[in-house]
């Protein structure tokens, strides 16, 4: 499918995210069972998150606090009473026939979030965020349906979620991508999830429509659901749009349904129109007293708060003075931005711990496929090789080696230097010696030099540097044949 860009251009999409994120609480929602992934299929469970006759929920006091720290850090206002609800509706992994979630007394509401679209920054509205339980899952196997069969894992029932929703105000798919990217860095700096997309801790519904461009009225909506990674996002968003537009453009009007991202055919379908949608027939859950928040717990989750991304990249550029690109880089992550920290605070060099980080030791990474957690160089170790460094101990380029055989095989670089015979010659004798005999070899050159050629000095300084391996001091090999030569 492919709309020609003079079309394109007529149309605005108009774009709302809808995110499930999974907390790191110990235990579930509102029952004692773990919430450990992978662990045998039904071993987590109780007569609670089965939804056994006449068992009571149990509000969990963790899954709150750290719904409040993602709703702060999304800049909500948290309500003082809350409450939760029953969403009903029957399916197989659902064994009480309703979900508890909250309802139109949802924990938080009326916040924002910064992105950058095309150089700029702006702010994406966030209609609220909630806290709810999940469900379980089906698992199917077999082929064609007659041998197919159905499993029903309840691990996952009852497993704590928040549900953030944006405001209609994300309008390019490059927009969307960069708002998940940033919630889910948010929501790893918060550690109130681990945001692990293949294990479902990060799911993304995206509700989608076009518009003609200066339209003050959104168009009718449609939802893609099964978007199980930020490209899929992308891709499934931009598909969309161009379905709407060609519909449109064609005399059409789109239909409100829920639609599904088919990666492999990379296209929408339509899985169910809003003549077939859910009333949910919610109604406040009886089992549960409204959630009442204090001042005092606001408080104390306030304070708790850690460094959030923004104010660390400012920081960056104030403390250590980092070009902008740099610290945006480094605050992606919560850990790159530590693992950076502790090698400029222990190294004394934050600009050639951002250099060295950015470029030589997420290229080796990045060759090895692994992650900062596992590289084989620690923080302390590369902060070690910056000082040897900027003392002059050893030169960029035997750096560069040094930390390639650090990472290979694990040691420290003064375990490298010494098992290679890698260290910088700063023996002036030993380096006197060594011009005199290429000074010996090469009459011509000296004469040159002596006639005022002195830009011959460059080359005998590349001779000496090559006969050394590159690990002379450039510094002292300078001085040394300007006398010699002189
Ligand atoms: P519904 O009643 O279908 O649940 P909501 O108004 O609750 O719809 O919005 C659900 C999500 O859809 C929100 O993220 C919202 O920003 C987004 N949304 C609402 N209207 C539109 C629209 N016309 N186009 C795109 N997204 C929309
Ligand atoms: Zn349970
Ligand atoms: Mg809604």
């Amino acid at each position: 499918m492919s709309v020609a860009t003079e079309v394109r251009t007529k149309y605005e999409a108009v774009i709302g995210l809808e995110v499930h994120v999974q907390l790191l609480t110990q235990s579930k929602l509102f029952c004692s069972c773990s919430t450990r992934f992978g662990d045998p299929p039904n071993s987590n469970v109780c007569p609670v998150c089965l939804g056994l006759p006449g068992a009571l929920p149990v509000l969990n006091r963790d899954a709150v606090t750290m719904a409040m720290k993602a709703a702060m850090a999304l800049n909500c206002a948290i309500n003082t009473r809350s409450r939760f609800a029953r969403k009903n509706y029957f399916y197989p992994d659902l064994p009480k026939g309703y979900q508890i979630s909250q309802y139109d007394e949802p924990l938080s509401q009326d916040g924002w979030i910064e992105i950058e679209a095309n150089g700029a920054r702006r702010r994406i509205g966030i209609t609220r965020v909630h806290l709810e339980e999940d469900a379980g899952k089906s698992l199917h196997e077999g082929f064609p349906d007659s041998e197919r069969k159905s499993y029903i894992d309840l691990n996952r029932s009852g497993v704590p979620l928040i549900e953030i929703v944006s405001e209609p105000d994300l309008r390019t798919s490059e927009e969307s991508y960069d708002y998940l990217t940033r919630l889910k860095t948010l929501m790893l700096y918060l550690e109130v999830s681990n945001c692990n997309m293949e294990e479902g801790s990060l799911r993304c519904d995206a509700n989608v429509s076009v518009r003609h461009a200066g339209a003050s009225e959104f168009g009718t909506k449609t939802e893609v659901k099964n978007l199980n990674s930020f490209r899929f996002l992308q891709k499934a968003l931009e598909y969309e749009i161009e379905r709407q537009i060609e519909i449109v453009e064609s005399g059409g009007t789109i239909e409100q349904e829920t639609r599904l991202w088919d990666s492999r055919e990379q296209r929408t379908y339509g899985m169910r129109s809003k003549e077939f949608a859910h009333d949910y027939r919610y109604f406040p859950e009886p089992d549960l007293l409204p959630l009442i928040i204090t001042e005092d717990w606001k408080d104390e989750v306030r304070r708790s708060l850690p460094e959030l991304p923004e104010a660390r990249r400012q920081r960056f550029i104030s403390e250590y003075a980092l070009p902008e690109y740099d610290a945006a880089q480094l605050t992606a992550s919560k850990i790159l931005a530590n693992y950076f920290e502790e090698v400029a605070k222990a190294s004394g060099e934050p600009k050639l711990a951002a250099n060295w980080v950015l470029s030589e030791l997420l290229y080796l990474l990045k060759e090895a496929n692994k992650e900062i957690t596992d590289s084989p160089v620690s923080a302390a170790s590369l902060a070690e090789l910056l000082a040897l460094l900027s003392k002059g101990t050893v030169s960029g380029k035997m750096a560069k080696e040094i930390l390639a055989e650090m990472f290979r095989a694990g040691k420290r670089a003064a375990e490298v230097m010494s098992a290679q015979g890698l260290e910088q010659i700063n023996d002036a004798e030993k380096i006197a010696a060594m011009v005199r005999e290429i000074m010996a070899g090469n009459p011509k050159q000296v004469e040159q030099y002596r006639k005022g050629k002195t830009a011959t000095l460059g080359w005998f300084v590349g001779q000496v540097m090559k006969a050394t391996r590159g690990q002379a001091n450039p510094q002292l090999v300078q001085d040394v044949l300007k006398r010699e030569l002189g």
